[in-house]
């Protein structure tokens, strides 16, 4: 029993000395000193040894237990002390990596286009103008000369939030609030951008949001050909120094006389190609003389003074511009798109 003993000690402590790391570590500790361990194993068998043997053998087994369990503490901490130095020396982090560079993005193609009108208004002295996108009836319709039932406002059935109140179908408001916003009768340049509402279908070309841009030049002899230079000078910035353009007569309730206003096609130069159907021309914008009674409407006398107005759409000029052939690209957000730009 004793040499059995002394052999259990000899072994164990070997193994605990070679055990490579924390589980070896714990299979032997089980292997010794677990429920089924051989150590174990003698304790149970005492029964079978003398009366007169049993305490100094008890002893015995307890001397060695003592012993097992102080090797294997120190052999942890030694194999603890050891993993963590490793684990210091592997994972430290490397300060000389280049970081990751954060993706920044840049301008939508909507906002590009934006700019660049702005810019070439702003070169030629206007400013400007906003105004809210949930806007009265007033100053929607009835400020422009658009009475409740007038059949024009048809053309721009709209989403009403009251009876009142509504998203607006134009940027046109802006236009009166700007002059209600003046002394009557002192001049105004002002480009008003922003986004419009309309009840329509959305396919390749139409939308029930897009982005307009009006403008407003009022002050003394303003006349049609101020008008035609005005429009001339700006379509030739935005799009290039030979292009021509064409005034047709047209109807808006807020200008008289009025003008669709097309401009020599870009994709073909006027040859005639798919985008301007075989016409060498594209429609581009409205226009007209601000209409007597909309000048009156905003305390303002049109036998002192007058103005031209005009609007247009952002979505067509960028489409225009890039060559997008489907007006929805511009709202998907697909950055495979919008990186193009
Ligand atoms: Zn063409």
């Amino acid at each position: 029993m004793e040499q059995q003993l002394t052999q259990i000690k000899e072994d164990a402590l070997t193994a605990i000395k070679a055990a490579g790391d924390l589980n070896e570590l714990n299979e032997q500790r089980v292997k010794y000193l677990g429920k089924k361990g051989s150590l174990t194993a003698i304790l149970r068998g005492m029964g079978k040894v003398s009366p007169e043997d049993r305490p100094r053998i008890g002893q015995l087994v307890n001397d060695v237990r003592s012993e097992l369990e102080a090797s294997l503490e120190n052999r942890q901490s030694a194999l603890k002390a050891d993993e963590l130095s490793t684990r210091l020396a592997t994972e430290k982090i490397d300060v000389t990596l280049p970081g990751r560079r954060h993706e920044i993005g840049h301008l939508h193609p909507l906002t590009l286009t934006l700019n660049k009108l702005k810019g070439i208004f702003r070169n030629m002295g206007y400013s400007i103008a906003e105004g809210p996108q949930i806007e009265t009836d007033y100053f929607n319709f009835e400020a422009l000369n658009l009475p409740k039932d007038h059949p024009a406002r048809d053309m721009q059935d709209s989403f009403y939030i009251t009876e009142d109140i509504l998203m607006r179908t134009q940027t046109s408001p802006v236009q009166a609030r700007t002059m209600q916003a003046h002394e009557p009768n002192s001049p105004i340049r002002i480009i008003a951008p922003g986004r419009v509402f309309r009840r329509d279908d959305y396919d390749a070309t139409h939308s029930p949001m897009f982005t307009q841009v009006e403008g407003l030049c009022i002050d003394k002899n303003i006349s049609f050909s101020d008008l035609k230079g005005t429009l001339t000078t700006a379509m030739r910035q935005l799009f290039s120094d030979d292009l021509d353009l064409r005034f047709r007569p047209s109807f808006f309730p807020f200008t008289e006389p009025s003008a669709e206003v097309d401009i020599t096609c870009v994709m073909c130069h006027g040859k005639g190609c798919r985008v301007c159907k075989g016409t060498g021309w594209l429609e581009i914008l409205g226009s007209g003389m601000v209409h007597p009674h909309v000048l009156e409407m905003s305390g303002y006398d049109p036998h002192k003074v007058s103005g031209f107005a005009f609007g247009l759409g952002v979505e067509r000029i960028a489409m225009l511009s890039y060559g997008i052939e489907d007006l929805r690209l511009f709202f998907d957000n697909d950055a495979r798109f919008l990186k193009q730009f």
